[in-house]
């Protein structure tokens, strides 16, 4: 069961977004690969065949089994989180079964002992930005920090002195010793120099083929999700390769680039060093130690976490965005993951739907105050509800939202989109409390906000 790489991914075809350098590790790198789907992919279309929910989950799994059998990956397994379409992390994290499914991780990490996990960044980003994706990552993280943890779902590394034991795992504390994290974000440029950088058209020295070529024939099983393979297929090899020379066509990023998130030694090594450079040739520990998740304000040497932006009012207490953000703030921070350098507070939602920018309130002192809440919006998008005067109690931070109305536009219009700022200002007895700002993208479709 050992791997030198576990990937954790929410839905069968995930995986496809690391490919081209799973496939240089596997066949160039003589690395063991482990997948793990925390879902079986229940819940999306079927483009190739009339089956829907718990039978296309069966068929997905079947095609992610075959997927992952093309690079030579038998080590692949499925968690019991259930397919949530949204953008919003908390409700696919409430929908999987939060607590159920990272027991079920942490016992996959300490089984495949990899060296490294490699998992969806979870961060809120335009583009697909799907919730499950952002949940795959958050388990990935919390087991990276909890496999090595004797306390930790601690049945499963219990001795079992019983021959028959049904109980107790006999399994071993494991620290894998890198992070790192891919994105389904639109803009994979703002991630450059946040960690490694392979190239996709490299060739394979063992293969003759380029390692997207090899990731593509990865995923020819995907059939009811990639439909326009059988047309690829058809292509003679000269149209094939003409095809995917024009970097429209092509499904990667070149050169890919793996996010560092975090690694369990201190100290020397680089965010953008190779996944097994440095440190990792050294030889592994009989036991891996416990590695003590840092709080946010004894961070380990050379690591920073930036903290989203929070706005000061005169004395009175403050505004702070809510929500998913409100949660990766505190979740950043408590898994001591370094940001990189240029998250801005950006949404994409679909042209014509409501967007909500939830946001918090922190009083300073325990009496009741009156907020007014004002929205400062792009011309032709309407606050729905959220706007006004509210007696907000003092004991407590409250947790409020704006709901604004996107408008409808042509398709014309929406190739030409760019990112506007919504501005929530808010006030108290006439004096400035703070502001609150989100930009958000109108796309022709997304998932929805919530
Ligand atoms: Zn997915």
């Amino acid at each position: 069961m050992k791997a030198d790489i576990l990937v954790v991914v929410a839905h069968p075809d995930d995986e496809g977004a690391v490919t081209p350098y799973l496939a240089r590790a596997i066949y160039d790198q003589h690395k063991r690969v482990a997948v793990v789907f925390l879902t079986r992919g229940g819940s999306g279309g079927n483009d190739y065949s009339r089956e829907h929910g718990p039978a296309l989950a069966d068929i997905r799994e079947q095609e992610a089994r075959a997927a992952c059998a093309k690079l030579g990956i038998t080590n692949v397994w499925f968690l019991l989180g259930k397919d949530t379409a949204s953008q919003n992390v908390l409700n696919s994290l409430a929908n999987w079964g939060h607590g159920a499914n990272l027991e079920g991780l942490v016992r996959i990490v300490r089984l495949t002992q990899p060296e490294v996990i490699i998992t969806w960044l979870p961060g809120v980003f335009i583009g697909e930005n799907h919730g499950d994706h952002q949940a795959a990552g958050v388990l990935a993280t919390e087991a990276f920090d909890l496999a090595g943890d004797p306390t930790a779902f601690p049945a499963q590394v219990a001795g079992a002195t019983k021959r028959l034991e049904v109980y107790l795992e006999n399994l071993t504390l494991w620290q894998p010793k890198r992070l790192y994290y891919f994105s389904d974000a639109d803009d994979q440029k703002q991630f450059a120099g946040t960690g490694p950088a392979y190239s996709i058209r490299e060739v394979s020295p063992s293969q003759k083929k380029p390692y997207w070529r090899l990731a593509i024939e990865a995923a020819t099983p995907h059939l009811t999700q990639f439909p326009d393979v059988q047309q690829l297929q058809k292509m003679t090899e000269e149209q094939f390769n003409k095809f995917f020379e024009d970097p429209k066509n092509m499904f990667w990023p070149d050169p890919m680039t793996l996010i560092f998130g975090k690694t369990a030694f201190g100290g020397a090594e680089t965010r953008t060093m190779d996944v097994f450079g440095g440190e990792r040739n050294a030889p592994l520990p009989n036991q891996a130690p416990k590695i003590k998740v840092p709080n946010a304000a004894n961070l380990p040497p050379g690591q920073t976490v930036e903290s989203l932006p929070t706005y000061s009012g005169p004395s009175d207490g403050w505004v702070e965005i809510g929500g998913v953000w409100a949660f990766y703030k505190a979740f950043l921070a408590g898994h001591a993951i370094s940001r990189f350098s240029s998250v801005k507070l950006e949404l994409a939602v679909k042209s014509g739907s409501v967007v909500s920018i939830p946001f918090r309130l922190v009083p300073a002192h325990p009496n009741s105050r009156v907020v007014s809440i004002s929205a400062e919006l792009p011309s032709g998008w309407r606050v729905v509800s959220g706007d006004g005067s509210f007696e907000i109690p003092g004991n407590g931070p409250t947790e409020l939202r704006v709901d604004v109305q996107t408008p409808e536009l042509s398709k014309e219009a929406l190739q030409n989109q760019k990112p506007v700022p919504i501005t929530l200002h808010l006030s108290t007895h006439g004096q400035n409390f703070g502001e609150i700002g989100l930009h958000v993208l109108l796309k022709g479709n997304a998932l929805p906000q919530n």
